[in-house]
């Protein structure tokens, strides 16, 4: 009789419904929102969802404080559905003045609420120093403000590299989305630019820069570039066990690899993988609507939750490929989803203190 009950159990819950996507507490730990319009946040929080909007691109900074306000300004409207992560700009970046310019930035947006600092890819790949050679984010220029992130207990996101795709020819790239945005923009193609970094050398440079840095909380965007293996981003995790990889814009990749395999690395890596997509709403081709903001519910969000918390056969957007859902438990949905990105970036969901 127990032996029936429990195997009632585990069927009962081996066919249990997915939980439900509208009240399942959710945070998007990668957003870019680029407005003063703020009536999409109703659709957000009645989704219930939470953003991390990231400032991006190392601008001057005229341009990033203007960018940062759209965020800030959100944040105070709705401090507990979005959170702000600020970025540095790399103009006079090796003139003496520099660190102080860009800690004294920092000080003033971590006074305004941000709770993360986004360092973008072109650390790596665009700035060069006057002998030509790349910067890296393992240079000892980054030291301190490295050391000011971490001394103001706010956390580094750091998109580096690209994917690997982006160092292959177009024939052999894994994904279709991959092909198609390196045929448009031939000049990020790194396949056909050879005297720039391999991404190996770039990956190298940032876990230097982790190695000198072993008490700063890092969030690695798109996977840490590493998206093409669960191996390799297994190898990582490992070495780096207090540091997470957010998902935004690589879980096509998953879809790409052994189904069992990577439902397998999810469990695994469950305290370190954090929730995100790269969803963009700007004042750009009016993107701020409801009904815009209800597309990217029902096309980005919702999608990804099927493929996270069912087993149904699913189909791309662009129809090329299907794939099945990964079905995670529910305490792993909580993880990604949710825990792994307020234990990430504190302060998420809170007002500010002063
Ligand atoms: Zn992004």
């Amino acid at each position: 009789m127990k032996n029936y009950l429990l195997l009632c159990c585990i069927l009962i819950a081996g066919c249990s419904p997915a939980p439900d996507f509208k009240t399942f507490p959710k945070i998007d730990t990668h957003v870019h929102l680029e407005t003063a319009d703020d009536s999409f946040v109703q659709v957000v929080e009645d989704n219930n969802f939470q953003l991390l909007t990231l400032v991006t691109r190392s601008e001057k900074p005229e341009v990033i404080k203007k960018e940062f306000d759209f965020a800030i300004n959100l944040y105070k409207g709705h401090p507990k559905t979005i959170g702000a992560a600020t970025t540095i700009s790399m103009e006079g970046f090796g003139e003496p003045e520099w660190q102080e310019n860009t800690i004294a930035w920092l000080q003033e947006c971590f006074d305004a609420g941000a709770i993360a600092v986004k360092i973008w890819k072109d650390v790596g790949m665009t700035f060069r120093n006057p002998d030509s050679t790349f910067v890296f984010i393992d240079d000892p220029r980054f030291d301190p403000i490295l050391d000011f992130i971490e001394a103001q207990n706010k956390t580094l996101v750091n998109h580096t590299a690209e994917p690997k795709n982006c160092w292959l020819p177009l024939s052999e790239m894994t994904v279709l989305g991959d092909s198609s945005y390196f045929a448009e923009h031939p000049q990020y193609h790194m396949y056909l630019h050879p005297d720039y970094p391999s991404r190996e050398e770039i990956l190298a440079a940032r876990d230097r820069m982790l190695k000198k840095h072993p008490n700063l909380r890092y969030v690695g965007c798109h996977l840490g570039s590493m998206e093409w293996s669960v191996d390799e981003m297994a190898t990582w995790l490992d070495q780096f066990p207090n540091y997470g990889l957010d998902m935004a814009a690589r879980i096509v990749h998953f879809k790409v690899q052994d189904h069992e395999k990577v439902r397998d690395f999810i469990i695994k890596y469950q305290d370190q993988l954090i929730y995100g997509t790269d969803i963009a709403i700007n004042d750009r081709g009016n993107s701020t609507t409801k009904e815009t903001i209800q597309n990217i519910v029902n096309e980005v969000w919702m999608d990804d939750w099927k493929y996270f918390s069912t087993d149904d056969l699913l189909k791309q957007h662009d129809k090329v490929k299907e794939y099945q859902g990964l079905k995670l438990p529910v305490p792993v949905l909580q993880k990604i989803y949710h825990d792994n990105a307020l234990r990430m970036f504190p302060g998420l969901g809170q007002d500010a203190v002063n």
